[in-house]
C-alpha cells in the first residue's frame, strides 16, 4: 500500500508549511528506510529521483516500508534559495533535531525528527551541490563510536555505490543538539548516511538515476528487495577531509575543478573585493581530491568555498 500525506508544521508567527511524505508499506515484514530529500530546497536530483522511485517501487515486492520524504524544506524550495531559508534565515540541516516551539525551520526539524526519523531503522539523508557548489558525487559515511552503527555505515555507503566515500569523523554526538538531518538518525542509534549527487541547480538526468540505482542498492543490501545494484567493491576513501571557508566577503572566482586533484597549499579560489583587488588566495589545506567548489561570484565570510579529501585505498585487513 502506497500512502501520501502532508504533515503540517503547526502554525506560528512565521507562518506554517507542509511536508509531502509518502509511506510505502511492503506486503512482508522488513526494515523500516526513511529517505529524504529537500532539506536544501535548491537540490533537485533528489526530490526528482524520489518522484521517480515512487512510481517505481511495488509493494507486492517489498519487504519492509520505505518512506520518503519529498521536499523536506518547502520553503526554500518554493522560494528558490541556497543553503537558507527565505522564512527565518537558517539553515535546516544546521538546527536537527528542532524544536516545536521555534522558527520555521527548527519546527520543520522537529516535525521530521519525530514523524520519519524517530520511525525508521535506516536514514538516507539526500543531498547534492547546492545551487553555487560544482560537485562530484560522493558519500559521508560517518564514523561514531559506536561498533554497530559504524559497521553498518559502512555497508549502506558500500551499497549506495558511489565510488568516492568520504569518512566523516567530526559530527556531533548529542542527540539533543544533533545539528543535522543524519546525525539525528546516528545519535539516535540508526545507521545513516549523507548522500551528495548533483550540482549548480541542475536536474541532469545521471544526477537523478545515481540516487535512484543507490537506493536500489540499499534496498538490496537491507534485504527489502530481491534485485538492485550489487555493493561497490573498490571504492576511493577520502581520509582525511576539509571543509574549507572563505576568509573574506566579496566575488569569488574557483581556481579548480570539481574531481581535480590538488597539492597541499594549491589555491582553489580567488576573493576579490567588489572593485577587483584581490582580497584572498584561498589554498587547500591538505593533497587530495576537489570534491565541490564554490563556482559562483557571491561569497560571504566564513562560507564554505570548497571540499578537499584525500583518497586512500581501504585496509583490507578488517573485511
Ligand atoms: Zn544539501
Amino acid at each position: 500500500m502506497t500512502e501520501s500525506r502532508l504533515i503540517l508544521v503547526p502554525s506560528a508567527a512565521d507562518g506554517t508549511t507542509g511536508i509531502p511524505v509518502s509511506t510505502i508499506r511492503g506486503e512482508r515484514p522488513g526494515p523500516v528506510l526513511a529517505l529524504i530529500a529537500g532539506n536544501h530546497g535548491y537540490e533537485y536530483p533528489p526530490i526528482l529521483a524520489l518522484q521517480r522511485l515512487r512510481a517505481q517501487l511495488d509493494p507486492a515486492a517489498l519487504a519492509g516500508t520505505i518512506i520518503m520524504v519529498h521536499v523536506a524544506n518547502m520553503p526554500s524550495f518554493l522560494g528558490r534559495t541556497v543553503y537558507f531559508s527565505p522564512v527565518d534565515g537558517k539553515n535546516l540541516n544546521r538546527v536537527y533535531p528542532g524544536n516545536a516551539g521555534g522558527t520555521i525551520s527548527e519546527r520543520i526539524a522537529h516535525a521530521i525528527t519525530t514523524e520519519v526519523i524517530e520511525r525508521a531503522d535506516y536514514v538516507l539523508d539526500l543531498h547534492c551541490g547546492d545551487g553555487n557548489e560544482s560537485l562530484r558525487p560522493y558519500v559521508y559515511q560517518a564514523v561514531t563510536l559506536d561498533a554497530r552503527i559504524d559497521a553498518a555505515n559502512a555497508r549502506l555507503a558500500l551499497a549506495f555505490g558511489i565510488d568516492h566515500i568520504l569518512i566523516d569523523r567530526n559530527r556531533p554526538t548529542d542527540p539533543a543538539r544533533s545539528l543535522y538531518c543524519s546525525t539525528t538518525a546516528i545519535t539516535r542509534g540508526k545507521p545513516a548516511l549523507v548522500v551528495e549527487s548533483g550540482l549548480m541547480g541542475q536536474s541532469d538526468e545521471l544526477s537523478i538515476e545515481c540516487i535512484v540505482n543507490g537506493v536500489r542498492g540499499v534496498m538490496r543490501e537491507l534485504e527489502m528487495t530481491a534485485g538492485g545494484p550489487a555493493p561497490l567493491e573498490d571504492p576511493t576513501y577520502l581520509d582525511p577531509s576539509a571543509v574549507v571557508s572563505s576568509p573574506a566577503t566579496g566575488n569569488l572566482y574557483p581556481l579548480v575543478e570539481r574531481d581535480q586533484l590538488v597539492e597541499k597549499g594549491q589555491a582553489l579560489v580567488r576573493i576579490t573585493d567588489f572593485f577587483g583587488a584581490v582580497l584572498a588566495e584561498v589554498p587547500s589545506p591538505l593533497a587530495g581530491k576537489v570534491l565541490y567548489v564554490v563556482a559562483t561570484p557571491p561569497i560571504v565570510q566564513g562560507q564554505p568555498v570548497a571540499c578537499v579529501g584525500t583518497p586512500r585505498k581501504l585496509d583490507r585487513g578488517c573485511r
